[in-house]
């Protein structure tokens, strides 16, 4: 049972614990204030300052468009099935006169669902076009796209 003190307050919580002193929470927090004022700081000025990443850091999944042959190669493979691709054909003239006219694909979306991607990798190996590749880093890593 709480005692009541001179100034009409009990004199423990009602969890049972002893009231803390007036003002000890407002003390504790500037002490708290003050030991990280003279703490090296831990945040880092990305994306000015790029991390130090581990070696076998995945990233986020990156798409280098102009790379892209639109192969479905990476849409097929996703085990999530989270890839989703639209193109449609184009017509190219011939390189040289009296040659044959060409079709080839282009990407008009490309886009990861990632709340299911679970950023296996497998995306990024099966894709045949090696330009695409880059070096991993906080951003990007390769093949594939966020759009
Ligand atoms: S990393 Fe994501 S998008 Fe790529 S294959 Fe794996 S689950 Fe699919
Ligand atoms: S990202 Fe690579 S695997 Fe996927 S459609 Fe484009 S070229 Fe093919």
């Amino acid at each position: 049972m709480p005692t009541a003190s001179p100034d009409h307050r009990p004199s423990s919580t009602p969890s049972g614990r002893p009231r803390p002193f007036p003002g000890s929470g407002l003390a504790k927090g500037l002490a708290v204030t003050l030991r990280t004022m003279t703490k090296k700081t831990v945040t880092a000025q990305y994306p000015d300052v790029q991390p130090e990443l581990p070696p076998r850091t995945r990233g986020v999944i990156g798409l280098f468009e102009e790379n892209c042959t639109v192969c479905m190669l990476c849409a097929r493979e996703c085990p999530d099935w989270c890839i989703y691709i639209d193109s449609h054909k184009e017509t190219v003239p011939p390189a040289a006169p009296g040659g044959r006219e060409r079709s080839r694909n282009v990407l008009d979306r490309f886009a990861i669902d990632f709340s299911l991607c679970m950023y296996c990798g497998i995306c990024i190996e099966v894709c045949p076009s090696t330009r695409c590749s880059g070096r991993p880093s906080s951003s990007t890593r390769r093949p594939t796209s966020t759009s």
